[in-house]
Parts: structure tokens; C-alpha cells; sequence
């Protein structure tokens, strides 16, 4: 396990020699310290990315050239797939089959932007038609510059990939700051594609907390972009830093994403979706759908269910095999979601299943499922991210009515309805204000997509050729394409 930071294509230690323990959510266990880097470790990165862009060969490379690092990059994450998976499950408590799943595709990203790369070559410059024919125009794409990256701890690798990939593939320098409480995938990040011969400077990471090290970055007067996934609060601060010298800015936030389920959908179908949408990765998830609508017809038929279902969730350490919940990431996560909880109740709420440290594990930040009922529209539970593997569910009557629940938050992340009539998902779908929709189903996530939110969900799109535009400048190339004078002091015949 590695501990350093890598900056400039070599591994150091932090300039003011800081360290940060990292624990396991299964055990409560410190089992590894990272460096943590201050603001003079994030200015030698952001200087060695700056380097690497001014006068580097990495943005002037083809796009078929740079895809060749991303595709040994994947086949890095690829073949060392088991330990990444392995790192994952003991940084953030996840089961291992879904850290797997999550190297598997940070290791797709990697070979998606190279194949984007390549078409950076010959399809990405367009020619515009201008009234006047004495001029001819172009637009190209180019590299933004220097990417300044903050991700946070529930897909560590795959966040990671997310922003790394479609940067380089677009021919910029980065630095990455992973989350403090999860930065060991990262870390082999770098070794990959350090191993993969990528030019020093081009990838620059560094481990350290958020005040110390990921402010620092986004002040930073050398970064050209934030691209930045965590809280509002956090997000909101990000901003405000980008604004100050108007640096480019991505930002995918939180969200409170509602399930509109009517009463012509299968049941069982529709218990597996809730119960994926809000429990898969211990509900540490940004897009989970944690606000379910069911209508009326088939609401205590599927409450039923889901409760029943719910019950047989296996939970337990994400190495057992079968553990179908692992622990939440840290402490602090593990508090907030109890207080969310107990909060619900007092605002009103009854907790119909779940809630409670489950019984046989004394130790890691272990939590039942929870389903709660009966919670306010105006509570807290309904309202906020709570970030946990917690469910509220309410009945509606009309279609009318659950679009304008599911409407009304400050978030616009996601969204999903289920029902078998297919004009109606799609109208609902149109009618929802979110940036991903899942019809009959929720959270499946392809990286050919755009991801990103509406309202304060977020702003831009990362995955897809929308993950690349974020990376890249647009510029109009115009040509004056003829001898005559324009014409305003010289006239037509007269020549200097
Ligand atoms: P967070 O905002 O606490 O931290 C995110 C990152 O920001 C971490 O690396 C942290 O160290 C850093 N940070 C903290 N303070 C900072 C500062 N002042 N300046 C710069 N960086 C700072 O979020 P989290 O707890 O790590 O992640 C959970 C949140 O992320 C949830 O709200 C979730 O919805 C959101 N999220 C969104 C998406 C998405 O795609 N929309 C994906 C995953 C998570």
C-alpha cells in the first residue's frame, strides 16, 4: 500500500511531513497513514501539471497518441483488478463483488475516453457557415489546461476515473485529490499510470483533507478547471474559489432523488428496484432514489414486500461472502445517519423497518436498512441528502400529484418511475425535473451517458462526449479569404 504523494512523475513525502490515519469501517481499525499534503505540496503539483501543459508534449500529442496511455492505463486497473477491489473494500466497507464491479468499470472509462480520444483527430473540428462568403471559419477544440480534481469516498476508483480519463484524453494536466477517507485506489492510480509511461507532470496526485489540501487546489491560481463531486456545501465553496479568477467549473453535488412507482407495476420488480436504488453501496449514493411515491392500489401489497425483502439483506463485512450491506464509510457518516434517523422520528416519522445497529456486530459502523413512513413533507428526512441506506415512502393518488413531490426539492439529481404504461413513463420522465431518469428501473449507469443534476444537483455533465467537453476550450478559427480591402478606410481598387 502506498502512502506518498505523486507529483512530477515521482513519489514524495508531504513538505510539512503530515500523515493521516486510515481506518476500515468493518473494524474500526487504523490499518494504513497516508501523507497529507498542505497548500506547498498542492502548489509543486499544480506547478509540475502547469509545466507539464506550457511546455510538455502531452496536450500537443495526437489524441490516438494520448489514447495509447489510456488504454494501457485500463489494462493497468485491469490486471490488478483483485487488489484494487481489495483496497476498495477495506478504504470504504463495500461488498467486494460491487468493488469489483467498480474497477471493472473505471477500467472501461479509461478505454471509453481513449476511443473518444482518437475521434479527437479528425471530427471534432467543425466548419461554420458565415453570410459573408469573403470569410471562412472553424471551430476546434483544445485542451482546457490545467484540471484541478476533488472527488469524494463512495466509488473511490471509479470517481477517480471519471475525471482523470476524459481530462487526459482532452490533452490536459491534472491533479487529483482523492477523499481523505479513501485515497488508497488512487494512489495505485498514479502507479499505473506511472508504469504506463505517462509524462511526469501530466497526473499529479495528492493525498490530504479537505481545508488542507483540496482548498488549496481550488484557489490555486495555476488550475484552469475545478471539476469537483461531493456535498452542496462543499460544492458551494469550490464555486466560490473557481469565481474569484474565473476558473472553469464542474460540479456534481448531492441529491434527494424520487421513485414514482403506480399501481400497474409488477411488485416483486418493483420491491428489487426500490431496494437497489436506496440500499446498493449502503445508500452512499449520490443518485439513490431515497424518496419512494407509490400509489395508492398497491402501496400496502408492496410496503408488504419490502419489508419482508428488506429483512433478508445480508449484512455484514464486505470480504464475507454474501454480505449484501457493508458498513458505512466512516464514523462520522455512521452518526449523521443515526441522528437522520432519529430526527425522522421525532419530526413525526415511524420507522417500519430497520434503523438499528444490527445484532452480532458490536463493532464497525454497521446499520440496518431503514424504512420510514409517515415522514413530513416538510422534514428534514424528505428534504435532505441523508446519505445512508435509509428509504421514505409515502402513498399517492395521482400522477399529478407525485410529479409535484417528486419536483419539489432543491435537488435535481435523478429521478425514476416504474409503471408498465409506456406514455405515461415517458411523459412522467419529460415532466421530471432531474438530469438522469431511469424508466423501470434505477440507478444502472452506462458510461456512454451524461451524469450530472439539475438546480443544486450540480452543474455540467460529466461521463459520455459530455465528460469531454468539460475539459475542453472551444475556439473559432475566422479567416479572411480574399485580397479585396474591407473597406473601411481603404477603398475597393486602392492597394497600401
Ligand atoms: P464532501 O463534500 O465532504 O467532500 C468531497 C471532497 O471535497 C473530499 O475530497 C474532501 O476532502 C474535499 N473537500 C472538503 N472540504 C473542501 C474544501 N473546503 N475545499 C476543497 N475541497 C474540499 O463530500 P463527501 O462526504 O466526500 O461525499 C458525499 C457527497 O458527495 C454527497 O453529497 C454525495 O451526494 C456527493 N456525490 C455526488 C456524486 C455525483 O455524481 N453527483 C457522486 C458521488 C458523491
Amino acid at each position: 500500500m502506498r502512502s506518498e504523494l505523486y507529483i512530477d512523475g515521482k513519489w514524495v513525502r508531504p513538505l510539512k511531513g503530515g500523515t493521516f490515519d486510515v481506518v476500515n469501517p468493518a473494524t474500526e481499525e487504523v490499518f494504513h497513514t497516508v501523507a497529507a499534503a498542505t497548500a506547498e505540496d498542492v502548489d509543486a503539483a499544480v506547478k509540475a501539471a502547469r509545466r507539464a501543459f506550457d511546455a510538455g508534449e502531452w496536450p500537443r500529442l495526437s489524441g490516438a497518441e494520448r489514447a495509447k496511455y489510456l488504454r494501457a492505463i485500463a489494462e493497468g486497473i485491469r490486471t490488478r483488478q483483485a487488489e484494487l477491489s481489495k483496497l476498495e473494500v477495506l478504504d470504504n466497507g463495500k461488498p467486494l463483488p460491487e468493488a469489483e464491479w467498480d474497477i471493472g468499470d473505471a477500467a472501461g472509462c479509461f478505454d471509453f475516453y481513449a476511443g473518444l480520444a482518437e475521434q479527437m483527430d479528425n471530427g471534432f473540428e467543425e466548419t461554420i457557415a458565415l453570410p459573408d462568403e469573403r470569410f471562412s471559419s472553424k471551430v476546434v477544440k483544445e485542451p482546457v489546461g490545467v484540471a484541478g480534481a476533488i472527488i469524494p469516498w463512495n466509488y473511490p476508483l471509479l470517481m477517480a476515473a471519471w475525471k482523470v480519463a476524459p481530462a487526459l484524453a482532452a490533452g490536459c494536466t491534472m491533479v487529483l485529490k482523492p477523499s481523505e477517507l479513501t485515497p488508497l485506489t488512487a494512489l495505485e492510480l498514479a502507479a499505473i499510470a506511472d508504469e504506463a509511461g505517462l509524462p511526469p507532470g501530466v497526473l499529479n496526485i495528492v493525498t490530504g483533507l479537505g481545508a488542507e489540501a483540496g482548498q488549496p487546489l481550488a484557489d490555486h491560481p495555476g488550475v484552469d478547471k475545478l471539476a469537483f463531486t461531493g456535498s452542496v456545501p462543499t460544492g458551494s465553496k469550490v464555486m466560490a474559489a473557481a469565481a474569484k479568477d474565473i476558473k472553469r467549473v464542474s460540479l456534481e453535488l448531492g441529491g434527494k432523488s424520487p421513485f414514482i412507482v403506480f399501481d400497474d407495476a409488477d411488485i416483486e420488480q418493483a420491491v428489487e428496484w426500490i431496494m437497489f436504488g436506496i440500499f446498493w453501496n449502503q445508500g452512499q449514493v449520490c443518485s439513490a432514489t431515497s424518496r419512494v411515491l407509490v400509489q395508492e392500489g398497491i402501496y400496502a401489497r408492496l410496503m408488504a414486500r419490502l419489508i419482508e425483502e428488506t429483512g433478508k439483506i445480508a449484512i455484514g463485512n464486505g470480504f464475507d461472502a454474501g454480505t449484501l450491506l457493508g458498513p458505512l464509510v466512516s464514523e462520522r457518516q455512521y452518526g449523521q445517519v443515526r441522528r437522520a434517523i432519529a430526527a425522522a422520528r421525532e419530526a413525526g416519522a415511524t420507522v417500519a423497518y430497520g434503523g438499528e445497529r444490527p445484532d452480532g456486530l458490536g463493532k464497525g459502523y454497521f446499520l440496518q436498512p431503514a424504512i420510514l413512513t409517515d415522514v413530513p413533507l416538510d422534514s428534514a428526512a424528505w428534504t435532505e441528502e441523508i446519505f445512508g441506506p435509509v428509504v421514505c415512502i409515502r402513498p399517492f393518488s395521482t400522477e399529478e400529484e407525485a410529479v409535484g413531490h417528486a419536483n419539489d426539492s432543491r435537488f435535481g439529481l435523478a429521478a425514476a418511475v416504474m409503471s408498465r404504461d409506456d406514455a405515461r413513463t415517458e411523459r412522467v420522465a419529460r415532466s421530471l425535473r432531474a438530469g438522469i431518469v431511469w424508466i423501470n428501473c434505477s440507478q444502472p449507469t452506462f458510461t456512454e451517458a451524461p451524469w450530472g443534476g439539475y438546480k443544486q444537483s450540480g452543474i455540467g455533465r460529466e461521463l459520455g462526449r459530455w465528460g469531454l467537453e468539460n475539459y475542453l476550450e472551444t475556439k473559432q478559427i475566422t479567416r479572411y479569404a480574399t485580397d479585396q480591402p474591407w473597406g473601411w478606410y481603404l477603398k475597393e481598387g486602392a492597394s497600401a
